[in-house]
């Protein structure tokens, strides 16, 4: 067979040459040991938390070593595309501290080693194709999806595995004139790779290869046998050679991408070597995986775990610097222990590596975040969480404006508690604290609880009345507990729990019930940070009030 021909009749329009591509992509000048990663998200606009964690490893491998964390989309599934979606993502990434240096933006592209955009490289997917097919690497397959079930069912019923290969390639050995015939006579077809490798039921043993995954070491796989479709009836590449003629000429050289591409491995493990060049180090990142309701590790589904978008953190307005340090936690299994060693230090400080990447499933715990994202906000300066909280409510609750007004209230508001020895953590995101916080308004304030039991009805206007009564905002804080004692005292309650614990019979109740009470009528809650300290940030006028009103 004259493969020539055949390429020329395969594809008589492509008239580039690889070794053009090759000249116009040359390997990239960077400083030694300098990484060049990419993200190449389809562009369905939906981000996930898969996509910033892939990002993430990109970012750092790249960043870190002084190298280029480039942007690709990858829409050869033109069906699922949506428009801004490249929008959507930089920006998504960006909000959570991740930029590109090259590739895709929505005003074009940046950088040498475009088009950035796979749609927009046909012509020089169909180059290579025809390469591959000129060396006799690759061939046109005709078999229509009816013959492709036929082929499946005999295996089935022959206990082999599924896929085109060996005897079941059936257009492997088609000749030139049988080819052109079935062109002319209209019949669609693919190009498919011209495996190598033998299956189970062709040899001893099946060759195993091996690869080495800076995440997860050398792995080591059958390779592969199947007859792949590397170019579909419209000419579009598939995934795995888009792959790896754009890693290739885009000098990629860290691969980062999810588990779910592992059993594809051989596949581009022999396109690689068909084509002649070097691999790029795979990084195999491990599923994210989250605890169910019965404690069971299962993946994270976009049906059922909203917290698997992006949009989810943006709309509960988590802060990016409690996520970015959420996510190093579970990327790497050193970073709490450095983060430990240095409370302090930016987080671009610690050294990220593949090496300390779990392998078995990441798992992605909401109350984790929370927890991490508690100690990330106490280190953030009350001006700069205004900003960050105004940011939000600008975007995703612009009801609640009005509480920007007064920087100083409600600065005074987020600081409350938080300089003293032992820190409150109440802060966790932007939804929870303006519910947190929202007492301090009074066209936000909620009576929320009830009054104590152990005080009746009359008790309470009592109270609230030799409150309101004794009330001076200049009294220091111990000053303004006595009168408190007093109150409790005059009206039959212990001074001390203690007190009542031990003698109940002698008393309705203890100082804290009373306490309550006026918690309630000032915040419409049983639980809140320091009274005292609230009605100072309150003021007198909107203390007396609401103890007047309540
Ligand atoms: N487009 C692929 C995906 O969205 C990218 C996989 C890769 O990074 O190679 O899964």
């Amino acid at each position: 067979m004259d493969y020539k021909k055949l390429a020329e009749l395969l594809f008589p329009e492509i008239t580039g040459k690889p070794e053009d591509y090759e000249a116009k992509y040359p390997a990239r000048q960077l400083p030694e040991g300098a990484k060049v990663t990419r993200l190449g998200p389809s562009p369905t606009g939906f981000i996930h938390l898969g996509n910033l964690y892939g990002a993430f490893v990109d970012e750092r491998l790249a960043h870190q070593s002084g190298g280029v964390f480039y942007l690709r989309i990858e829409d050869t599934d033109d069906k699922r595309y949506v428009e801004g979606a490249v929008d959507i993502i930089i920006n998504s990434l960006k909000f959570f501290g991740i930029n590109f240096d090259e590739g895709a933006t929505m005003d074009g592209d940046i950088g040498e080693y475009g088009n950035y955009t796979q749609s927009q490289r046909g012509e020089i997917y169909q180059c290579f194709a025809k390469k591959l097919v000129e060396e006799g690497k690759a061939y046109p397959c005709f078999l229509t999806e009816e013959e492709i079930s036929e082929i499946r069912a005999c295996q089935e019923a022959n206990k082999c595995n599924p896929g085109i290969y060996c005897q079941y390639a059936k257009c492997r050995d088609m000749s030139y004139d049988e080819v052109k015939a079935s062109i002319e006579a209209g019949k669609p077809y693919v190009i498919r790779l011209r495996s190598d490798g033998k299956p189970a039921e062709a040899c001893d043993e099946v060759k195993k290869i091996q690869v080495e995954d800076a995440i997860r070491g050398t792995l080591e796989m059958p390779e592969n046998c199947q007859d792949v479709v590397i170019l579909k009836t419209t000419g579009i590449p598939t995934y795995h050679f888009a792959h790896v003629v754009d890693d290739h000429l885009m000098r990629t050289t860290h691969v980062v991408r999810g588990a779910e591409w592992l059993p594809s491995l051989p596949i581009h493990v022999e396109l690689f070597e068909k084509l002649g060049w070097k691999m790029p180090i795979y990084c195999h990142t491990a599923q994210l995986m989250k605890l169910d309701e019965e404690g069971n590790k299962r993946k994270l589904s976009k049906r059922k775990d909203p917290e698997l978008s992006l949009d989810y953190y943006r709309n509960q307005g988590y802060h990016p610097a409690a996520v970015r340090e959420y996510l190093l936690t579970i990327l790497n299994s050193n970073f709490e222990e450095w983060r430990m060693e240095n409370p302090d230090a930016p987080i671009d400080e610690f050294e990220f590596t593949t090496e300390k990447m779990s392998n078995s499933g990441a798992l992605f715990d909401l109350n984790k975040l929370n927890d991490i994202s508690k100690d990330v906000l106490l280190k953030i300066s009350a001006p700069e969480l205004y900003d960050f909280l105004k940011a939000w409510a600008e975007e995703f609750k612009p009801e609640i404006m009005h509480i920007f007004e007064d920087r100083e209230y409600l600065e005074k508001i987020l600081d409350l508690g938080r300089n003293d020895k032992k820190p409150r953590k109440d802060l966790i995101y932007a939804q929870q604290i303006i519910e947190f916080i929202s007492y301090f308004f009074d066209d936000m304030l909620k009576i929320e609880d009830e009054m104590p039991a152990e005080v009746p009805a009359e008790d309470v206007k009592k109270i609230l009345d030799a409150y309101l009564a004794s009330y001076d905002h200049n009294d220091d804080q111990s000053m303004w507990f006595d009168k408190i004692r007093n109150i409790a005292t005059e009206l039959g309650y212990a001074a001390k729990p203690k007190d009542f614990k031990k003698h109940p019979e002698e008393y309705k109740g203890h100082v804290g019930h009373v306490s309550t009470v006026i918690r309630i009528a000032l915040m419409g809650r049983a639980q809140s940070p320091d009274v005292w300290e609230i009605q100072q940030i309150l003021g007198e006028e909107r203390t007396r009030a609401r103890i007047a009103n309540y």
